[in-house]
């Protein structure tokens, strides 16, 4: 499979935000968001066998979480689902972010996806395939990334309207980082000022919770490999 990285660091986002966990980056995506943070997966990496990967997981650490991620992992999902069956063997907690463009019905099910459902100011809203609504479990979160108002209220349709809390895990609503973002670690980055989003969020009693980029007010947020 194409590999744009591996390494280790804190999870950033999810309720999983603040642990310990290993990224494994892939190379490629269908999607060309605006705010992108992640546009240098898009092309390069090297390939790497399966068996390459785990040796590499495994020396970053022998056990505990690991998030596959890219640009957009199921891309490759002929060797990205035999490569969660293996961590799953071995003993890791394993997180797929992905847009859910993709069919997700082969993800194993022990797998928690993180579903990252694009939002009109994005440019890629309707990209996520309402198959996949089928191919959530209790164990899922599913993500919205904001930038506007327009967008926050096409989330918040969205867990309403498919009565989201009843079927995963958690709702994230998260602001949109510029993606020119860097130097001072704090919410003046983010497209969509998290106390504005906090405020809505409550007056409408939304079954989600604002989650914030968390990697990106513990580095530079121009920083990669964290
Ligand atoms: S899906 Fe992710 S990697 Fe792909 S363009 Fe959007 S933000 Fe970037």
């Amino acid at each position: 499979m194409q590999i744009t990285e591996i390494y280790k660091s804190l999870q950033g986002e999810s309720t999983y935000a603040g642990l310990p966990c290993i990224f494994v980056r892939l190379t490629g995506c269908n999607l060309r968001c605006t705010w992108c943070d992640s546009e240098y997966t898009f092309q390069g990496g090297v390939k790497m066998s399966l068996e390459q990967v785990m040796a590499e997981v495994q020396r970053l650490s022998p056990n505990g979480l690991v998030e596959i991620t890219g640009g957009e992992p199921m891309l490759q999902q002929r060797e990205v689902v035999p490569l969660m069956q293996r961590l799953l063997q071995a003993g890791y907690k394993v997180l797929l972010e992905t847009s859910g463009e993709r069919p997700l019905a082969s993800v194993p099910s022990e797998v928690v996806k993180i579903v990252d459902v694009k939002c009109p100011d994005s440019g890629e809203d309707d990209t996520f395939s309402s198959e996949n609504l089928n191919a959530l479990t209790p164990r899922d979160e599913v993500k919205f990334v904001l930038s506007s108002r327009r967008d926050y209220d096409f989330a918040l349709d969205f867990v309403r309207r498919h009565d989201l809390a009843a079927k995963v895990n958690a709702i994230l609503f998260s602001p949109a980082f510029r993606k020119d973002a860097t130097g001072g670690r704090d919410a003046c980055h983010c497209l969509l000022d998290p106390q504005q989003l906090a405020e809505w969020m409550i007056a409408d009693n939304i079954p989600a919770r604002l989650g914030l980029q968390l990697h990106k007010f513990i580095w530079d947020p121009a920083l990669k490999g964290v």
